[in-house]
């Protein structure tokens, strides 16, 4: 789960992370409160789960509180890269000496969260990692050993940051963002830019924050965080069922049991000559609720045709989803066309089940391929 920066800042700062001073806002006049009561230069910074907010006008320096409220005014309702932003964030306006980069994230290769820090902040950090190589200090923290203090004095000497005083705040920076790291569950967290202002202070300007979905139910307080305005409302309503779901462009619905089958069955679909409707996993239970759960959210987008069952059964059972597909037939009015290819457990009592009852709209294929190949003829 992606973060707002207001909302990783907020963790940073609950881990001794300097931040500046901010208040949220959604319209420019609560913009304006926000700066009268912040006083002098504000910062007004679009909250969008997307990056390169600056270069697409997404952040502006404002005078005070008249000039807030204009800024938030061409903020709100901006569109930056798909994402419309409905939150600004306004912050007392910090003097820039310097900026830098620190992240904290998984090298999955070396199975080791990685620090990787850069005097040359502001900037994408793949632009540095092109350019300037060298210029990006990397450390490996061992999930055993646990982090050490000498082992980010050797990171902050590595980046060549030389002044004793700025070593003193980023070594201090450093330890607290691997502790932040670590507790929230976190994947990703990243500071760009890492000011140093003209006094020598060092403060965190940005926040970009991951945290890992399987362990939020660890963290109430961030799962919290969710805005589930900001996903679209079937996505929403899938959640809420507990069940994946992703929309995609085509007209074939689908619907599998775990995440690489419901991939592979997207490419057989796009390999037959259709398009996928979205993505939508069941997962390992496939009991005939969530049968009836899923199909309902994929026959409610209007854009599909014929919905494509993908099941391997290893833990599920092909005749408890039979069920399913049976049951969720008799309660609700879908009329789309239904293709269900079964194997793995119970794949043949499944198919006796449906071959029973027999509904008008459902048609059974033995294999994905022929599974897939019926369902884009349906899709014409
Ligand atoms: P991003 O573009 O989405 O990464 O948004 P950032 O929060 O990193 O802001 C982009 C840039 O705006 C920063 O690199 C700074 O140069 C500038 N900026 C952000 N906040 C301030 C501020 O308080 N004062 C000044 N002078 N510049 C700021
Ligand atoms: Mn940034």
């Amino acid at each position: 789960m992606d973060l707002y920066e207001y909302q990783g800042k907020e963790l940073f700062s609950r881990f001794g992370i300097p931040i500046s001073e901010g208040r949220l806002a959604t319209t420019s006049a609560e913009a304006r409160a926000a700066a009268e009561e912040l006083g002098g230069q504000v910062v007004v910074k679009a909250q969008v789960l997307t990056g390169g907010r600056g270069k697409a006008g997404g952040v502006k320096l404002a005078d005070g509180p008249e000039d807030a409220e204009a800024k938030a005014g061409e903020i709100l309702g901006l569109d930056i890269r798909g994402h419309v932003v409905r939150k600004v964030w306004i912050e007392r306006a910090s003097e820039i000496a310097k900026e830098y980069y620190l992240s904290i994230t998984f090298d999955r290769g070396a199975k080791k969260a990685l620090f990787m820090l850069t005097t040359e902040g502001g900037i994408e950090i793949e632009e540095v990692a092109e350019s300037n190589p060298d210029a990006l200090a990397r450390l490996h923290v061992d999930p055993l050993e646990g982090f050490q203090p000498y082992q980010a004095r050797r990171l902050i000497y590595a980046a060549g940051i030389d002044d004793p005083d700025e070593q003193k705040q980023i070594l201090d920076i450093v330890g607290k963002l691997y502790d932040c790291f670590v507790e929230t569950d976190a994947m990703l967290c990243e500071v760009n830019p890492l000011i140093v202002t003209p006094e020598g202070e060092v403060r965190a300007l940005d926040s970009k924050f991951t945290v890992d979905d399987n362990a939020l139910y660890k963290h109430s307080d961030i799962a919290e965080m969710r805005d589930l305005e900001a996903y679209p409302p079937e996505e929403r309503a899938a959640r809420e069922k507990g069940v994946t779901y992703v929309k995609l462009e085509g007209e074939v619905g689908i619907l599998g049991n775990g995440a690489g089958l419901v991939m592979s069955t997207l490419d057989v679909i796009a390999l037959v000559g259709g398009r996928p409707a979205n993505f939508c996993d069941l997962g390992g239970g496939g009991d005939a609720q969530g049968v009836v759960d899923a199909l309902e959210i994929i026959s409610a987008d209007p854009q599909v045709r014929p919905i494509l069952f993908n099941i391997f059964a290893g833990i599920t059972r092909c005749d408890v989803v039979a069920r399913g597909i049976l049951q969720a037939l008799s309660q609700t009015s879908i009329e789309h066309p239904i293709v269900v290819r079964f194997d793995g457990t119970n794949a043949e009592e499944g198919r006796e089940i449906l071959a029973d009852a027999a509904p008008s709209n459902l048609h059974v294929e033995a294999t994905m391929l022929d599974a897939a190949k019926r369902a884009v003829e349906l899709a014409a």
